[in-house]
C-alpha cells in the first residue's frame, strides 16, 4: 500500500507540473508586513515556472482567509473582507467576486494538498506582494488603503540625529539637500499618511503637521505634509540649523521603516545603526499623543513618565561606544504597538525595552518586568535586578507577560513597569527628576551587562 501510495504520488506531481517547467521547492519563509509567519517547516514554498505556490492551509492557517474546498466540483472559494476568489483545481481562469480573471498557474491537487499561487490571491486581497529569489522569501505588505496602490506613512519620529519614517507598502524616498536656508526634503512618492497618523497627529485638512525638535544643534523641526496629489506625494522637510550629509538607509524588501541619517560624517554611506561591533538598543516609550496610558488621581499622565524616562535612557546610551540606541519615539507622538515592534525588527536590535507605569487599587505598589519570549528571560532578570535597587520600591519580581512589544519582536525584549502610578507615593517618585536618573542609569547597567559590555 505504502508503495503504491508513492507511486501515485509521483504520477500527480508529474502530471500536474507543466513539460519542462523547472520546480523548486523551499522551506516556507513568508513575511507579512515585515513580521516572519510562523509556518510549520513541513510546508513548502515552490517556484514553479516563475509562480510561486503554496499549500492553501498556508493562506486559512498564516492569512487568515476563509477557505471552502467543493469537493464534487474541485473547487477551492477563498473569502475575505467582502472578496470571493473561486478558483478550480487545474484551471488558469478564477473568478474574483464573479469576473473572470486569468492566473499564471493553475491551483494543483497534490497527495490532497491544495497548492495555490499565492500572489494572484494576495494581490487580489489586498496585499502586494514581492518575491525575493535570493533569499526564497514571499514578502506580502498590506495595502492600508484599499485598492489605491498607495503605501502609507504610519509614524515619523526623531531621535538621536535619525528620522526614522514607518511606511505600509514600497517606498523609493527621494531625499534631496538643499541650502539658503539649510534643509534636507524627502519626498515620498506614491504615498499618503494613514488615517491613522492623520487623526492622530490632527493633520487637519491641508494634510501638514510639525514635529518638534528640542535642543538639538543641527535640527530646527521637521515639517511633513501632502506636498501633490499627482501622484500623491509626502514631502517631510527637516529644517537645520546648519548643512549636515545624510545616509538613507532601511527602503529595502519589505521595510516599514526608513531612515535618514544626520550622523553620517561624509557622503559615503555609513553603516546602518547597530553594524559592526556596535550594539543597537531600540527604548520605547509606551503610549503617547492621545494615548496618555493610565492616568493618576491627580492627573498624571504615564505617557509623560515613559517618555521622561526613555529620553534619559536614550541620553546616556549615547554616550556608550559600543550601543546605538533608538528611541521609537522622542516626543509626543503615537505609534501602533506593531510598529513598535518594527522599528526594532527592522533594525534587527539586539535589545528591546519597553517602559511603562503600572495601574491598579491605590494600595498596590512596586516594580516588576515583563518577558514573554524565554530569549527574554535573562534580559528580563539582568536589568530587573538593578532597577528594583535604583527604585527602592517592593520587588514585584520578573512575570511572563503577553504583551504585543514583547511578543512581536524578534531579539531579546522586556517590558518595564516601573511603579505604580495610581499609588501616591510610587507617583511621587516615577515623576521625580533624581528618582529617573537613577532608574535610567539602572537599566543602562542591566543592559550592559546582558550585552557583555
Ligand atoms: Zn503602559
Amino acid at each position: 500500500m505504502k508503495k503504491f501510495g508513492f507511486l501515485l504520488f509521483l504520477f500527480v506531481i508529474m502530471a500536474a507540473l507543466p513539460n519542462g517547467a523547472d520546480a523548486s521547492s523551499y522551506s516556507a519563509k513568508i513575511y507579512l508586513d515585515g513580521n516572519p509567519l510562523k509556518i510549520s517547516s513541513d510546508v513548502k514554498v515552490e517556484n514553479i515556472s516563475g509562480t510561486v505556490m503554496v499549500p492553501i492551509r498556508v493562506v486559512s492557517e498564516n492569512l487568515g482567509y476563509s477557505v471552502k474546498w467543493t469537493k464534487a466540483t474541485q473547487k477551492v472559494t477563498v473569502l475575505k473582507d467582502g472578496t470571493t476568489i473561486e478558483m478550480v483545481i487545474g484551471n488558469k481562469t478564477a473568478k474574483i467576486n464573479g469576473k473572470s480573471a486569468t492566473m499564471t498557474m493553475a491551483p494543483i491537487l497534490r497527495g490532497g494538498t491544495t497548492i495555490v499561487p499565492i500572489r494572484f490571491l494576495s494581490e487580489n486581497m489586498g496585499h502586494d506582494v514581492k518575491w525575493d529569489n535570493r533569499l526564497k522569501i514571499v514578502h506580502l505588505i498590506t495595502r492600508t488603503t484599499g485598492n489605491d496602490g498607495l503605501a502609507a506613512i504610519n509614524g515619523i519620529s526623531f531621535s538621536d540625529n535619525r528620522l526614522m519614517v514607518a511606511v505600509s507598502g514600497y517606498v523609493n524616498p527621494k531625499v534631496t539637500k538643499l541650502t539658503n536656508p539649510d534643509r534636507i526634503v524627502i519626498d515620498v512618492a506614491n504615498a499618503k499618511f494613514s488615517d491613522k497618523f492623520s487623526s492622530s497627529n490632527n493633520l487637519g485638512t491641508g494634510m501638514n503637521g510639525t514635529l518638534t525638535v528640542t535642543g538639538n544643534p543641527d535640527v530646527k523641526q521637521i515639517r511633513y505634509s501632502l506636498f501633490s496629489n499627482s501622484p500623491s506625494t509626502v514631502r517631510i522637510v527637516m529644517d537645520l540649523n546648519r548643512a549636515k550629509n545624510y545616509t538613507l538607509s532601511g527602503t529595502q524588501n519589505g521595510s516599514s521603516v526608513f531612515i535618514v541619517d544626520l550622523n553620517a560624517t561624509s557622503t559615503s554611506p555609513a553603516p546602518p545603526p547597530g553594524a559592526g561591533s556596535k550594539k543597537l538598543v531600540v527604548i520605547d516609550a509606551g503610549h503617547g499623543a492621545h494615548d496618555p496610558g493610565a492616568v493618576s488621581s491627580s492627573n498624571r499622565r504615564e505617557k509623560d513618565f515613559a517618555l521622561a524616562l526613555a529620553l534619559k535612557v536614550g541620553k546616556l546610551l549615547e554616550r556608550e561606544n559600543n550601543i546605538d540606541v533608538v528611541l521609537t519615539r522622542s516626543n509626543d507622538t503615537f505609534l501602533e504597538l506593531r510598529d513598535r515592534a518594527k522599528i526594532a525588527n527592522n533594525l534587527k536590535a539586539d535589545a528591546f525595552v519597553s517602559i511603562h507605569a503600572n495601574s491598579g487599587p491605590s494600595a498596590a505598589s512596586g516594580t516588576e518586568t515583563y518577558y514573554e519570549r524565554v530569549s527574554s528571560v535573562a534580559l528580563a532578570n539582568t536589568i530587573h535586578k538593578h532597577m528594583i535597587k535604583a527604585t527602592g520600591l517592593k520587588d514585584r519580581g520578573v512575570k511572563y507577560g503577553n504583551f504585543h512589544v514583547i511578543r512581536e519582536t524578534t531579539m531579546p525584549a522586556v517590558l518595564l513597569e516601573v511603579g505604580f502610578i495610581s499609588n501616591k507615593n510610587d507617583e511621587a517618585k516615577l515623576f521625580n527628576s533624581t528618582f529617573q536618573n537613577r532608574v535610567a542609569e539602572s537599566i543602562v547597567v542591566g543592559l550592559k551587562e546582558y550585552l557583555k559590555l
